[in-house]
């Protein structure tokens, strides 16, 4: 999974999606667009074994009033966001990893092997039908984003955000205004499907697979009759070609790092934290800290890992608190808090007052089909 994957099925999209990539990658020379991880690797481990490389202290003080100062100093211009679970929990997405309230504890009603078959794409061939139930009980529509995503939308508005690495596969960033170009979805999305038959690879958009998710029946293609899957990355199968072409592009050029809702415990994407320069901040905005060097690790002089509180800690922060209100604790040190609400106000309205016109034409459509039955047989015992 940590290599850069070939996967033909992914390229068409990524030349309409990302020309101003293309643009980037002809100005580095050959080995750089080539370079891959274990240059990299090489280089860093070399860099700080020998106290090479400048590690310049750009915040004026490890905290968010420090980040939200270097932010309003105008020396900002490049932030990358990282999120995870953590910033789609308050809209009431569960998080599938953590046990009891997850969604692995719902999984038994699917008779499934073991929970994690329900995302592996050979049992996902054999037996679609878990997967499909399961992604009606979680449509990503029945859902609006959170502070947290208006949040990154507002930095994208005041031109500050070059990308947002999301291990999210619920759209919510796409529903809060970020476009495919602001976006890495790390893990995949559900904003497209595609057959998985590879002598087809026919898209299909998310209208197209909610009707078929909410008819019951296991999506078929038009074309071929194969199964079409949603574009989530399921186990055994490679992350998106996107991830790893922007990756090499943004991480060297990116001047604040902020992570969100995520612990940081899956890779590749938890890696990401270290390709960012040295002097680049990193501010992590989650229940619990995450992301530190491994001690062992730390000897043998490898960086990357977060230090928020040694002696030697000089750009990372750590705000523990929900991403919703560590969001609105930095845009109200930014001063931006009141704009942040109105638009988390104004954009809940206008996803209300879609669904309630949604809501109305389907319930027409159903009293034209079905006329006769107009009151519950629930509602007629109460009486
Ligand atoms: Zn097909």
């Amino acid at each position: 999974m940590s290599d850069a994957p070939e996967l033909p099925k992914k390229e068409e999209e990524e030349e309409e999606v990302t020309p101003e990539q293309e643009e980037h990658s002809d100005d580095s020379s050959e080995e750089e667009a080539t370079g891959d991880t274990e240059m990299d690797f090489l280089r860093n481990l070399f860099s700080s074994a020998l106290g090479l490389g400048s590690a310049e202290k750009v915040l004026d003080e490890l905290s968010l009033d420090g980040v939200a100062r270097y932010i309003k100093s105008g020396k900002c211009r490049n932030i990358i966001c990282m999120v995870g679970a953590g910033i789609s929990t308050s809209a009431g997405i569960p998080d599938f990893r953590s046990p009891g309230t997850g969604l692995y504890a719902n999984l038994q009603k699917y008779n499934l092997p073991y929970p994690e078959a329900i995302f592996q794409i050979d049992y996902f061939k054999k037996h679609p039908e878990p997967f499909f139930a399961l992604a009606k009980e979680l449509y990503p529509g029945q859902f609006k984003p959170t502070v947290c995503h208006y949040f990154i939308k507002m930095l994208k508005d005041k031109g500050i955000l070059t990308r947002c690495y999301t291990q999210n596969i619920d759209t919510l960033e796409r529903v809060a205004g970020l476009e495919g170009e602001d976006l890495i979805e790390a893990h995949g999305t559900f904003y497209t499907s595609h057959c998985i038959s590879f002598g087809c690879r026919q898209e299909y958009s998310l209208d197209w697979m909610k009707e078929k998710i909410f008819s019951d029946d296991a999506p078929r293609c038009d074309k071929c009759s194969s199964l079409v899957k949603p574009d989530i990355v399921f186990f055994g199968e490679n992350l998106p070609v996107r991830f790893f072409s922007s990756m090499k592009m943004d991480f060297p050029r990116c001047d604040l790092l902020i992570i969100m809702g995520t612990s940081l415990q899956v890779q590749p994407f938890a890696s990401l934290v270290g390709r960012v320069s040295k002097s680049c901040p990193r501010l992590l905005i989650n229940m619990e800290r995450a992301g530190q060097a491994d001690h062992l690790l730390g000897l043998l002089g490898f960086g990357g890992g977060m230090d928020f509180d040694s002696d030697k800690a000089y750009r990372d922060v750590a705000h523990i608190s929900t991403c919703d209100d560590g969001c609105l604790a930095l845009a109200d040190l930014l001063g931006w808090k009141a704009e942040l609400e109105e638009l988390v106000k104004k954009e809940h309205a206008r996803i209300d007052s879609q669904d309630k016109k949604e809501k109305a034409s389907e319930s027409k459509g159903a009293a034209a089909k079905a006329s006769t039955v107009t009151v519950a047989p629930e509602s007629k015992k109460e009486e």
